[in-house]
């Protein structure tokens, strides 16, 4: 971290809402860790140590930074998307998981999934291949149309993209850069997507099911 105290601070890396080995054994103690306190941590020390030259963007939340690269400057464009969507997305990660939450989804959007997908079991084997099939470092996404048919789409991004940026709305997502499965895993990526459900929120994809739009889940310092 910058030792200067007049860095600003804006992005603040959210604390893990669970200990790190709580989603044992799907995702073991080491791998938690250094997901969390390196590689999220560093998009945030990247985020605000680029913004640091711009006092006029430092005010602007991670998705509002996203959705408007117009404002941005060209010259860190490229570096606010990457480092904007490494902590967008890993805020949200974090809430997907639990290790105690609904393994299935309820009410509304069970209904929707069996609507959009023929049944749970067909969904969940879709999503994985989805996440196994993608070239490299990407997410895989279960997306709300913000339409009024709130359909429901599976997708990967690239590198940090999110899906909100196109103007759908994030419900469930895993994260399939190796780092995080690869010290449990190794290469076997499919292994890692298939047991995941272990450790997935229900309750939570169903409360982003209900709203309109993306709640934002990271904190600020500001
Ligand atoms: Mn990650």
């Amino acid at each position: 971290m910058d030792s200067r105290t007049d860095t600003p601070m804006n992005h603040v890396l959210p604390p893990l809402p669970y200990g790190f080995a709580a989603l044992e054994p799907i995702i073991d103690a080491e791998t938690l860790r250094l997901h969390h306190d390196a590689h999220h941590a560093s998009y945030v020390a990247n985020l605000n140590r680029t913004l640091e030259p711009f006092p006029e963007l430092q005010g602007h939340s991670a998705i509002w930074l996203l959705l408007h690269p117009e404002a941005v400057p060209e010259a860190i464009r490229e570096t606010v998307r990457n480092n904007a969507g490494g902590h967008l997305n890993h805020s949200l990660f974090w809430l997907t998981m639990s290790p105690d939450g609904p393994r299935e989804p309820q009410g509304n959007l069970a209904r929707a999934i069996a609507r959009d997908f023929g049944n749970f079991e067909k969904f969940k084997t879709e999503f994985a291949e989805a996440g196994e099939a993608h070239f490299a470092s990407g997410w895989v996404w279960l997306t709300k149309s913000t339409k009024a048919s709130s359909r429901l789409r599976i997708c990967t991004t690239a590198g940090h993209d999110n899906p909100v940026t196109n103007g759908e709305v994030p419900i469930l997502l895993n994260d399939v850069w190796e780092h995080a499965y690869y010290l449990k895993h190794q290469n076997r990526r499919r292994d890692y997507l298939r047991n995941w459900w272990m450790v997935a929120d229900w309750a939570e994809a169903s409360q982003r099911f209900e709203i309109p739009c993306l709640k934002d889940p990271c904190a600020t310092g500001a």
